[in-house]
């Protein structure tokens, strides 16, 4: 099972995936630079390094659920604390 806080909630909109916060550097509204139909082949097991294009940080996807990408280590530690 997957940690929470290996967690971060996008969203799907207009055929693009946006993260309403990036949990590197507080940008809002991200567009990802990954596809819907690689949120499947994520599910169906493929390895996805993704990069933010906000502050270039970079973090392996490794499954996806409709509301939730599932990282490969904490994402949320930067709020861990709070
Ligand atoms: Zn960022």
């Amino acid at each position: 099972m997957i940690p929470f806080i290996n967690t971060w909630p996008y969203d799907l909109i207009m055929g693009d995936i946006y993260v309403q916060e990036c949990p590197f550097c507080d940008a809002v509204n991200v567009r990802l630079p990954m596809k819907p139909k690689e949120l499947q082949s994520i599910h169906d097991g493929k390895k996805k390094l993704l990069v933010f294009p906000c502050c270039s940080n970079r973090s392996t996807v490794l499954d996806t659920d409709t509301d939730y990408l599932l990282f490969d280590k904490p994402i949320r530690y930067r709020n861990a604390n709070h």
